[in-house]
């Protein structure tokens, strides 16, 4: 096994910082055993704000769908704690931590993953639909109003362009007020432009909806729209950028690309 790294001790128990929208506290995730032993996240502390903007780049391999995977609750880390909204979910039942997905996280993918039976509006719908919840159709209006396709409700989503289906996406995963919305890698499937518009949108969803928002991508443009750029290598953090601009995240990524992998401990 690999040195524990040193850092400040953290609370023994309970809550994370106030102002958190998530917390990583010393998260490890390995895959297999033995010799063939993956260490895919060697020990992550992070705290990510509520109502930020954070984009998390590497190299291929250095452990960002893991990252997202642990902290949106879809995957348990080996060890380390994880806090959501202040909520400790990496010991919650299966069935609490399904619940704690529906009603306080929102996904966006890069392959949009809407229903292509169910029309816009009812795409829009479904989470609360899953949750039983009441389907508040006001909400729904209002949200695809706000991406921008107020007239497009009663369409299905195969009617629509790939950036206007993201775009549903985006106001499916807002609809239950998630405590963060994930996105990875929003804009893979999207041209230049109709990217522009999708990272517009998911800035403003921050900056207007008091939104959190945590973004996986590999394009310094993209990243360039967020509040902060954490940079991740061989499953450690490694630095991060505050209000970058695009040629400043490439730099950093074409440094850390040349840099030596450790091998596995
Ligand atoms: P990234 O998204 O940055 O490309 P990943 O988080 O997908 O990185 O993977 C990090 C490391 O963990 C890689 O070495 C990858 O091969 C390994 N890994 C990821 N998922 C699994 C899995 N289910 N089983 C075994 N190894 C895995
Ligand atoms: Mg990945």
């Amino acid at each position: 096994m690999a040195p524990r790294r040193s850092r400040p001790a953290p609370e023994p128990t309970g809550r994370s910082a106030a102002h958190a929208a998530i917390e990583l506290r010393g998260v490890r995730r390995s895959y297999g055993r033995g010799e063939e032993t993956v260490h895919a996240l060697r020990g992550i502390d992070l705290v990510l704000d509520r109502g930020s903007f954070t984009a998390v780049m590497g190299p291929s391999g250095s452990g960002k769908s893991t990252f997202l995977q642990c902290a949106a609750g879809l995957d348990r880390p080996t060890s380390g704690e994880v806090f959501l909204g202040g909520e400790e979910i990496t010991r919650l039942s299966e069935d609490r931590l399904t619940r704690l997905r529906r009603s306080r996280i929102g996904f966006v993918f890069q392959s949009f993953n809407l229903l292509p039976s169910l029309t816009v509006l009812q795409n829009v719908l479904l989470p609360q639909r899953l949750a039983g919840e009441r389907q508040d159709r006001g909400r729904a209006r209002e949200l695809l109003a706000q991406v921008g396709l107020g007239e497009h409700g009663r369409r299905r989503p195969g009617q629509l362009s790939g950036g206007q289906q993201q775009r549903v996406a985006i106001a499916r995963a807002l609809i239950t007020s998630p405590d963060v919305l994930f996105a990875d890698e929003p804009t893979g499937a999207l041209d230049t432009n109709t990217a522009h518009e999708v990272l517009g949108l998911l800035r403003r969803a921050v900056d207007t909806m008091g939104a959190t928002v945590v973004m996986v991508t590999h394009d310094p443009v993209a990243a360039s729209f967020a509040d902060r750029v954490v940079f991740l290598a061989d499953g450690l953090p490694a630095g991060e950028l505050y209000r970058p601009d695009p040629q400043t995240i490439a730099d950093r990524m074409v440094a850390l690309t040349a840099r030596p992998l450790r091998t596995a401990a």
